[in-house]
């Protein structure tokens, strides 16, 4: 069998999300999930920010976006640009990213959702849309990072990327928005140390589609303006053979995989499940329709893998 955390985590969260989710192909997809798609693809790319649009460009020829308040077009402009820019910073801080490679786990495959660098460590990026502890926490305990240090035995440095909200089809954080003036034309971002000044009001909210400027150009005004420190936080998750919770793990793989195997469309829905971080579950359509529906019958939401 294929393994892999996000399957582990579906299969956790809803043993008929990780049924479904098996067989059928949403054609559509979040931003959130667009955006994942960009980075990664940038993080392994000779030239990154070029590797995430082009990612994310061909992941919007695939599926559609729902990108709520925003035109399919512009919602697609606005992630790509923003992966664009997250994985130029990313490059920058990590260096030379590579996946890691397909690994055998008690007969079965793992396929692994991290990042090596050139010394080999490890690295798990997550985006997430505010500074939280808990929410770190909570990727921390989940088969992304407990699963892949039960497999592949080596500490993980899991990176968080504060992203900002979603609202209106855009995030809203520095890495997508700035501050410029009519007159003065500077791209500003936060007061910096010993400017009382602040900000009148003919300085306005700029998206970065609405300018010229270059991922290169916006990361500079976001480092001049102090604002590219508080976006990233890195943790080390340690490993050790003798860790209660990774021989737990361990465990609880192999015990997983046989009732894997056994989940269906019919396995009882799990409601607490159906909205998570990485937002709603894309089987709602089938789970939450008031006529019933069956998977035939919603071929324009989903196609057979
Ligand atoms: S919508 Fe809810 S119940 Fe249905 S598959 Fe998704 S998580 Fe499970």
């Amino acid at each position: 069998m294929i393994l892999s955390a996000s399957a582990l985590d579906d299969f956790d969260a809803c043993e008929r999300k990780y049924a479904l989710l098996h067989g059928y192909e949403p054609t559509f997809a979040s931003s959130t999930a667009m955006l994942y798609a960009g980075v990664e693809a940038g993080l392994v790319d000779v030239l990154p920010g070029e590797g995430a649009k082009q990612a994310v460009r061909e992941m919007a020829a695939r599926v559609d976006l729902e990108a709520k308040g925003l035109s399919g077009l512009s919602g697609v402009r606005h992630v790509g640009l923003l992966a664009e820019v997250l994985s130029v910073h990313l490059r920058r801080v990590l260096g030379p990213l590579e996946r890691v490679g397909d690994v055998s786990f008690n007969g079965h495959t793992w396929q692994s959702g991290l990042f090596r660098d050139k010394s080999s460590a490890l690295h798990k990026i997550i985006l997430i849309p505010h500074q939280d502890d808990d929410i770190i926490r909570s990727v921390a305990h989940r088969w992304g990072v407990v699963g892949e240090l039960a497999v592949l035995k080596q500490e993980i440095m899991l990176t968080a990327v504060v992203i900002g909200q979603s609202r209106g089809g855009r995030r809203h954080s520095h890495w997508t928005k700035g501050l410029t003036h009519p007159v003065q034309k500077s791209l500003r971002f936060a007061r910096r140390n010993g400017d009382k000044s602040g900000f009148t009001k003919g300085w306005q909210d700029v998206w970065r589609e609405q300018t010229q400027t270059t991922a290169e150009q916006w990361l500079t005004a976001m480092e001049s303006d102090g604002v590219l420190e508080e976006a990233l936080t890195s943790r080390r998750v340690p490993w050790r053979s003798s860790d209660a919770r990774v021989v737990s793990a361990e465990r609880d793989l192999v015990q997983l995989v046989p009732r894997m195997a056994e989940a269906s469309a019919e396995s009882p829905m799990r409601r607490s499940a159906c909205d998570d971080l990485r937002g709603p579950c894309p089987l709602q359509p089938f789970c939450w329709s008031a006529e019933g529906a069956d998977m035939e019958s919603l071929e324009e939401r989903f196609r057979v893998r």
